[in-house]
């Protein structure tokens, strides 16, 4: 793969009061638990509300597939805790993802985290184990994607836009896999990582709901800066979206519009993912 580039320097980021409460309270999951603040379900899509779990009926990971959990604050591998059937779908994905892109396989995934100890005021599914925070595949000291939105958005253009590209192509294969993703576009929380949980979608792939901001907002997102569909991004399906959409399935040998079913959800998603291949 073409233009890699290098590690970007440490960033320590703030941690809100809660979190620090949290990692008082769960000393013994380390690092694993900084950092994932802001990530509780606040879709306007009617969730179920996590089951909250204690870290001894999770399983710890030190990687996913081949490719080694990296701490994002610490830079360090670590042990993270998931649930089993989570970390499952999180394997499948990243196998998807790769033949879907083309990357070659990644030898560290970067976090934010997992699983954390939600103690009394658990409303994430974090906390259920269920919920993981990404930041970066890298292979060989160099990032193969980031969704460090943070960092390359001050990037000069022509970079800025490969990143970009790359990060729509990822974000839509993790909106394929899971219903429930937050990309840099929700809040400033996520402008250094994607969240994604099982929360909505359980052991299924995606579904699609006009009515859930996260979604829209991430095909708007992918429509201007994977399919040069230029629309606002509004978070609401309306008129132009969905003719863009419409537009985009057609050209990708799909009838229909988004709103029509699973079929052309997933296979805007997968085009999608796929589409920079050919840019690149
Ligand atoms: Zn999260």
């Amino acid at each position: 793969m073409a233009c890699l580039v290098g590690l970007p320097t440490l960033v320590i980021m703030p941690l809100s009061r809660r979190s620090l409460l949290r990692l008082g309270v769960g000393t013994a999951t380390g690092l694993a638990a900084a950092g994932v603040a802001g990530c509780a379900p606040g879709t306007d899509e009617p969730t179920p509300d996590p089951t909250c779990v204690s870290r001894s009926s999770l399983s710890g990971h030190r990687s996913l597939g081949d490719a080694d959990l990296i701490y994002d604050i610490s830079q360090n591998r670590n042990t993270f805790w998931f649930d089993d059937g989570f970390y499952g779908q999180l394997g499948r994905w990243l196998d998807d993802y790769r033949e879907l892109t083309g990357a070659a396989k990644p030898d560290q995934v970067w976090t934010y985290g997992s699983w954390l100890d939600g103690g009394p005021d658990c409303d994430s599914w974090h906390d259920a184990g269920r919920a993981f925070d990404l930041s970066r595949l890298v292979r060989n000291g160099e990032v193969q994607v980031s969704a460090r939105y943070d960092i390359w958005k001050d990037y000069a253009e022509d970079r800025r836009r490969r990143f970009r590209t790359r990060y729509w192509a990822l974000a839509a294969s993790l909106h394929l896999h899971f219903a429930y993703v937050l990309t840099y576009l929700y809040n400033p929380t996520h402008h250094n990582h994607i969240h994604i949980d099982n929360g909505r979608s359980g052991e299924q792939l995606s579904t699609f709901s006009t009515r859930s901001t996260a979604q829209v907002q991430a095909v708007q997102g992918m429509l201007n800066h994977i399919w040069d569909r230029p629309v606002e991004i509004t978070g609401d399906f309306d008129r132009a979206t969905a003719k863009a959409a419409r537009s985009v399935l057609e050209q990708t040998g799909t009838d229909g519009g988004l709103d029509d079913g699973v079929d052309q959800w997933r296979a805007f998603l997968r085009a999608t993912a796929a589409r920079r291949i050919k840019r690149h």
